[in-house]
């Protein structure tokens, strides 16, 4: 199907030499990071900074339930680092833990509920800020960039950075966008983010990462935008066959992602972006039923004189992301799929793209591919604001910073990408 495919691993590695050599590290300097969230994201994250101790000196994992803090130091083994127990939600407690422990950058994975507050706090404690999901109210499904980028003035006034959307996608979603801007596009006219989940973990049901925010994204309207416009479609309304590299064809539905908002105004060149996500029919007939017995609402019932939110109470029976990683296998496989005129003037196609595998993620962090490919990019944002590499005060999506130092550090950290240039992109 494709016509010429390149690895790029020696492209990468070069690279990384390079900047080896350019960048400074002060060595003197003791950096540390404070995680904010335990779960399989957060897990992840605290993995893969332990593995690059020259860069994160110092760990603290903070989270609601320390004991899930606990555990995740302990599994990891190291002594540099340290857990402690906040509520999110709270600006006091978080300005209570930022002036103990005093960390350079938090990671941001909590739930979107808690961006605004754990950025309030950073202003107030001269602290830098990542996250890897916009904000989100907890009453109303709805998210958009607009709440965090009223932040910009007063980051940049403050003298401090802000990187927003640090995940897979969004994440890698955007720098693999910046990528391809910088390296082989004049102008980029079509982009397609495609998404694709292969992998089995002989549940029934299961969401591969918090089960109220990811029913919350997946029932909402589909949106894309075209032509200066956005369309709004109806839930899974649009879907075809894509087919995916070492996978094969999947049913990909179009969904509405965060990372289309910034990268639309970024890449003003674009005529069209639009977002797929893989689905099974038998998570859809679960996802159906779910919507139609009133699970899936997130306005407070009244059950026997308690307030319940159906939705939290699901989340609560369904199985937890983080033991899925078990019994998980096959691969994710995402990437982005785009069309223009080439850096040569003439028309081209690119695919860049990632496989992951469940089992591999999981023998390395005890978490599934979902969860990993969110932590590793998260780290490695981190790494780059700790390196001097994307330091930019203000608030700022992964796209507007230099892709190629975030893309090396992938390639060595268990994430590599590849391309594939003037291939079938089937959109
Ligand atoms: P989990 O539900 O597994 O973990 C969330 C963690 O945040 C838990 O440890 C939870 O604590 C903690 N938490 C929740 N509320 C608070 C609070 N008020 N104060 C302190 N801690 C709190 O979620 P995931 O790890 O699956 O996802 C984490 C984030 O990553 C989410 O924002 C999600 O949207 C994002 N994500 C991004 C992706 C991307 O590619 N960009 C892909 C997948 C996820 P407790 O255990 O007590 O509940």
């Amino acid at each position: 199907m494709y016509t010429r495919r390149k690895s790029a691993t020696f492209v990468a590695d070069n690279f990384l030499l390079q900047f080896k050599k350019k960048t400074f590290i002060d060595i003197n300097k003791m950096s540390k990071v404070l995680i904010i969230g335990a779960g399989g994201v957060g897990t992840v994250v605290a993995h893969k900074c332990a593995q690059n101790p020259d860069v994160f000196n110092e760990i603290v994992i903070a989270s609601r339930t320390r004991s899930k803090c606990d555990a995740v130091a302990q599994a990891i083994g190291k002594p540099n680092i340290v857990t402690d127990q906040v509520d999110a939600d709270s600006v006091p407690e978080l300005v209570a833990l930022f002036k103990k422990h005093k960390p350079d950058i938090v990671i941001n994975v909590a739930l979107p509920y808690q961006d605004l507050t754990i950025m309030d706090a950073c202003l107030e404690c001269g602290v830098n800020y990542l996250d890897t999901a916009n904000y989100e109210p907890k009453d109303v499904a709805h998210f958009e960039y607009s709440w965090q980028w009223a932040y910009r003035e007063r980051f940049e006034k403050a003298g401090l950075t802000a990187i927003l959307g640090c995940g897979f996608d969004p994440g890698v979603s955007g720098v693999y966008t910046a990528y391809a801007a910088k390296h082989h596009f004049k102008e980029m006219h079509y982009l397609d983010i495609v998404d694709c989940n292969a992998g089995n973990h002989h549940k029934a049901f299961a969401t591969n990462f918090n089960p109220e925010i990811n029913i919350r994204e997946i029932t909402q309207n589909g949106r894309y935008y075209e032509d200066g416009k956005w369309i709004t479609t109806k839930p899974m309304e649009i879907h075809k066959s894509l087919t995916y590299p070492n996978i094969g064809p999947r049913d990909s539905y179009l969904l509405y992602h965060e990372e289309l908002e910034s990268l639309v105004i970024n890449y003003p060149t674009i005529k069209r972006a639009r977002f797929w996500m893989t689905f099974g029919q038998e998570y859809l007939t679960h996802l159906r039923v779910i919507q139609n017995i009133g699970m899936a609402r997130i306005d407070e019932v009244d059950y026997n004189g308690v307030k319940i939110v159906p939705l939290q109470f699901l989340k609560a029976v369904l199985p937890n992301p983080q033991d899925l990683g078990e019994n998980y296998q096959g691969e994710t496989s995402i990437g982005c799929r785009i069309s223009g005129i080439g850096k040569d003037g003439k028309p081209l196609t690119y695919y860049i793209y990632n496989n992951c595998s469940h089992e591999a993620a999981y023998k390395e962090t005890g978490m599934q591919a979902v969860s990993y490919t969110t932590g590793v990019p998260a780290m490695t944002g981190a790494m780059m604001f700790l390196k001097g590499l994307w330091v930019k005060p203000g608030v700022h999506n992964v796209e507007e910073f230099d892709p190629d130092p975030f893309l090396a550090v992938l390639n060595e950290q268990g994430l590599p990408w590849h391309e594939i240039i003037g291939g079938d992109l089937e959109l």
